[in-house]
């Protein structure tokens, strides 16, 4: 074992985590929900999700027997929701291709939508199924600095060297707990920011740190202004209920429900009325705000638009797409983050004040 490892796992022993949900029983299928979560996410904000999943979907058939509405409702307010829909569709998969047991290697694995070299390393060496070595965005981190690596790791030559180095660094042993030590260390040690330098055991050969400069590395994605979009979301009103549309499966927000959206607002009373068969009786808009994706930011525009049906209306309104939302019931499914907010602002403003809870 080298020392790079040995100090590693050494480091691991004594300030590792050892004790989070997926780490308990750590099945295939446990891992890789757990790995599918945490990217892009800190684990304090997953474990709730990850115990709620676990109770709804404790194995993949469940998963792949549930509705896709049941899996996005789970996953409303995680973000990034294509990782649900690709763990759902996986799931799908892995039951019609092997008989509803992860596969166990890394190829098979890899095959399944969602899952790429990392996050199949990650469900096969963290579940105690053989030396496969990871490299999240933790890792990637502690190596760039340790062996003061330039570039962006977006750069394909620049992963292929940290792929390199993560392959020559992993153990032949206890590669459980070194990946999940090096996943920790980038995470409460080598942290993006301020990394805590004093308390690393690798300090003693890290080149970045010798340089005087730990926060240089990794190199930052080319500079690039994001694009920005701007969309206008509506809330229809009509007898202290909302209308609610569930999203097309593919583009932003895919499968999730939302509340209807115009491009502009010209001629919003006649747009409405063409798509949703209602009458506008009022329509005043409220403050705008910035909702930022990896790729571009939407300036979102919200309208409160007080309607009236027009005759036959209901039955046009296709049941499985739409549906009136009213304060205090359960979400038919997932919700986007900015959704979220305007329907809880939408409620709050519904319910009562102290004074008029008094009032007779
Ligand atoms: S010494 Fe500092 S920069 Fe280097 S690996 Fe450790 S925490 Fe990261």
């Amino acid at each position: 074992m080298s020392g790079f490892s040995a100090r590693v796992l050494a480091w691991y022993d004594r300030h590792g985590r050892h004790d989070l949900p997926w780490q308990r029983d750590p099945t295939p299928y446990r891992v890789w929900v757990s790995e599918i979560m945490l990217q892009q996410t800190q684990v304090a904000t997953v474990i709730p999700y990850f115990e709620r999943f676990m109770a709804a979907f404790p194995d993949v058939t469940a998963l792949a027997a549930a509705a896709l509405d049941e899996v996005l409702a789970l996953w409303s307010g995680l973000g990034y929701y294509a990782r649900a829909r690709h763990l759902h569709a996986a799931a799908r998969a892995v039951v019609a291709r092997h008989g509803g047991a992860l596969p166990l290697t890394l190829e098979t694995l890899q095959a399944l939508p969602g899952i790429g070299r990392s996050t199949a390393g990650a469900i096969l060496s963290l579940s105690g199924h053989g030396r496969a070595v990871i490299l999240d965005g933790n890792v990637k981190r502690v190596l760039a600095r340790h062996h003061a690596i330039d570039g962006w790791p977006g750069q394909a030559a620049v992963q292929r060297r940290l792929w390199d180095l993560a392959e020559a660094l992993t153990p032949q042993e206890h590669v459980r707990e070194y990946n999940q030590a090096m996943m920790d260390l980038g995470a409460t040690v080598c942290r993006r920011t301020r990394p805590d330098c004093p308390a690393c055991p690798l300090r003693a050969t890290c080149r970045a740190l010798a340089a005087g400069q730990p926060e240089r590395y990794p190199g930052r994605r080319p500079a690039r202004a994001r694009p920005r979009r701007a969309t206008h979301l509506l809330l229809l009103e009509r007898d202290g209920a909302v209308l609610l549309e569930r999203r097309p499966a593919d583009g932003v927000w895919g499968g999730l429900w939302s509340l209807p959206e115009l491009d502009a607002p010209e001629a919003l009373e006649t747009q409405v009325q063409r798509r949703y068969r209602l009458r506008v009786a009022a329509a005043r808009p409220a403050p705008p705000f910035v909702h930022v994706f990896t790729h571009f930011e939407l300036h979102i525009t919200p309208w409160h638009v007080a309607v009236r049906e027009e005759p036959g209306a209901a039955e046009e309104l296709a049941p499985v797409r739409r549906l009136w939302y009213k304060p205090g019931q359960s979400p038919p499914g997932g919700l986007p983050a900015p959704v979220q907010r305007l329907l809880r602002d939408w409620v709050d403003e519904r319910r009562p004040t102290p004074h008029q809870e008094r009032s007779p």
